[in-house]
């Protein structure tokens, strides 16, 4: 942990994560202005499930603001093995996930209670599928990109074929990690509604588990078999977002291409595949 200093002090939490390593690689290159202080936790310096470790936590760092990115987090069979974990406060998304979506889904209720009681302005961002370098490679418990990233580097290094999980038609929007993580900071200086936002690339750019897969052989040079196993579960078809009120912020956002930002990604893992989280 980073000692405090300046007038304006960023605590990020879940520092050593996906989006939290993409903040501070961002902060690094020349996003963080004069006077501010970013401070990057992970659940090595706290236990934020104990109040006292938090309380502590936050004595010694004297936070301005927070981007509280610290969660039990997993892709699809992750969600479908652990809802009950996952699940972690009173209150019908969809089936696979239940237990995630509604712990996402009392952020927001928590924040405009402490806006009506209060008068706190802290917001919710809703990103859609993230990724790129530091993500967790796990195959059984990370995200589509990451899974397949793996195992293609496998399928390659043992001359087998390259199995996708379900039917590779349901859609997602990807977002880069880099570019969720810029979104964030401009979230944290600019955008003082309580109504949370979604970070997504736009509706038009959404593509199929097929594609995802096609654009990760593409930039891995995988010349092996691709096959499909449809006893694995699909999970929800789509989920597509509407990034228009961030659009109406920023029209002219650009985000980093798809192919571009999977070739990034598989490049990170390659080199780091010793060090990577899998
Ligand atoms: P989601 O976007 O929250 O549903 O989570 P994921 O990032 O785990 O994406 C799940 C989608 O990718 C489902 O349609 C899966 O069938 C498909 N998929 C294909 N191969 C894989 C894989 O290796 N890992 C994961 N997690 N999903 C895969």
């Amino acid at each position: 942990m980073s000692e405090p200093g300046g007038s304006v002090r960023i605590l990020v939490t879940g520092g050593s994560g996906l989006v939290g390593r993409a903040i501070q690689e961002v902060v690094a290159d020349g996003a963080g202005l004069p006077g501010e202080d970013w401070v990057f936790v992970s659940s090595k310096d706290a236990d934020l499930t104990d109040a006292a470790q938090t309380r502590a936590l936050f004595e010694k760092v004297r936070p301005t603001h927070v981007i509280h990115l610290a969660a039990m987090v997993g892709g699809l069979f992750r969600n479908i093995k652990y809802n009950l974990d996952f699940w972690i406060h009173n209150g019908p998304p969809h089936n696979s996930n239940f237990g995630y979506s509604y712990a996402k889904r009392m952020i927001d209720v928590q924040n405009r209670a402490y806006f009506q009681q209060h008068g706190c302005t802290f917001t919710a961002v809703i990103p859609t599928n993230v990724f790129g370098p530091h993500d967790n490679f796990n195959i059984e418990d990370g995200h589509v990109l990451p899974g397949l990233i793996h195992k293609v580097h496998l399928a390659k290094s043992s001359g087998s074929a390259l199995t996708v999980w379900g039917t590779g038609k349901p859609r997602r929007q990807f977002i880069y990690s880099l570019d969720l993580a810029r979104l964030f900071i401009w979230v944290l200086r600019e955008y003082d509604e309580v109504e949370p936002i979604i970070l997504s690339v736009g509706e038009e750019d959404e593509v199929s588990i097929q594609e995802a897969a096609e654009a990760v052989v593409e930039a891995m040079d995988f010349r092996g078999e691709v096959t499909f196993d449809t006893s694995k579960s699909d999970g929800q078809f789509k989920k597509t977002a509407s990034n228009g009120k961030l659009r109406t912020y920023l029209p002219d956002f650009r985000f980093t291409p798809f192919k571009q930002a999977v070739k990034e990604t598989c490049a990170w893992f390659t080199h780091n595949y010793e060090q990577a989280r899998k």
